[in-house]
């Protein structure tokens, strides 16, 4: 499995639009995150966790070849805007995309997309094929055990996915109790983790460490990052390993 950030940035992107902080004017190209996404390669299929905002660059700018699968963790628009920029893939593939969400993300997907599910199909439209999932029943995918689980961001429930070896978390502030055993025994933990301070609905930096201590997976990549955590170099020299700030490009093999 190669898993590549396509997006590690928070609901506003960093830079944030007329922002003149350190960290929005910053040069290192590791303090410019668009919208948290993930894009992972399993056994020749690429699938992508979220559909945000930027979707249509980050295809590009990480060269992806296809989309073949698209889970969603949660329908807040920084997870699901850029959808209809599925399409070229839909064109080029000549083939209908699954995507996976629990009830009430593939509800607000239909009703935010209708023009993809409801009525005759007009040209050029999102060719889509909606599955509803649930949190603790494990589905295949392409021949891959998913399994999906609950994690709370405020009040809301949001999917969390564990594939093989990955665990992957984004948007929480709490881990139910029954969700913990699927943390464990992880080769590469990804979590949100949005600033120093803490926050409502996002795990803050002292937080997510704590999730890492809990969890031990070999390697852990923080995600979903506002530009209040500051600039990327500063924020990396202090995190204890197997920790790290994911950046938007990064890859590597699990
Ligand atoms: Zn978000
Ligand atoms: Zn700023
Ligand atoms: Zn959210």
């Amino acid at each position: 499995m190669k898993i590549h950030f396509l997006g590690t940035g928070t609901s506003q992107g960093i830079p944030i639009l007329g922002c003149t902080c350190e960290v929005c004017r910053s040069s290192d190209p590791r303090d410019k995150r668009l919208r948290t996404s993930l894009a992972l390669s399993i056994r020749d299929k690429i699938w992508v966790i979220d559909t945000g905002p930027d979707f249509r660059y980050q295809a590009f700018r990480a060269r992806l070849p296809t989309v073949d699968a698209i889970l969603f963790t949660h329908a807040h628009k920084d997870h699901t805007a850029g959808l209809d920029d599925v399409r070229p893939f839909n064109y080029l593939q000549n083939k209908r995309i699954p995507i996976y969400g629990d009830a009430q993300t593939l509800q607000q997907i239909k009703m935010e997309f209708a023009y993809a599910f409801d009525g005759p199909p007009y040209p050029g439209i999102p060719q889509l094929t909606p599955w509803e999932i649930e949190p603790y029943v494990p589905f295949s995918l392409h021949g891959t055990e998913v399994i999906p689980f609950s994690v709370m961001h405020y009040k809301l429930p949001v999917l969390g996915f564990r594939i093989e070896k990955l665990v992957y978390i984004t948007d929480a502030s709490f881990i139910p109790e029954a969700s913990w055993e699927y943390l464990y025994e992880a080769e590469v933990l990804i979590l949100n983790a949005l600033r120093k301070e803490p926050h409502l609905s996002h795990f803050h930096l002292e937080a997510a460490i704590e999730v890492v201590r809990k969890a031990r997976p070999k390697r852990a990549y923080f995600v979903h990052i506002s530009h209040l955590m500051g600039r990327h170099a500063e924020v990396e020299a202090l995190l204890p390993p197997p920790i790290h700030l994911a950046y938007d490009g990064l890859e590597m093999a699990l």
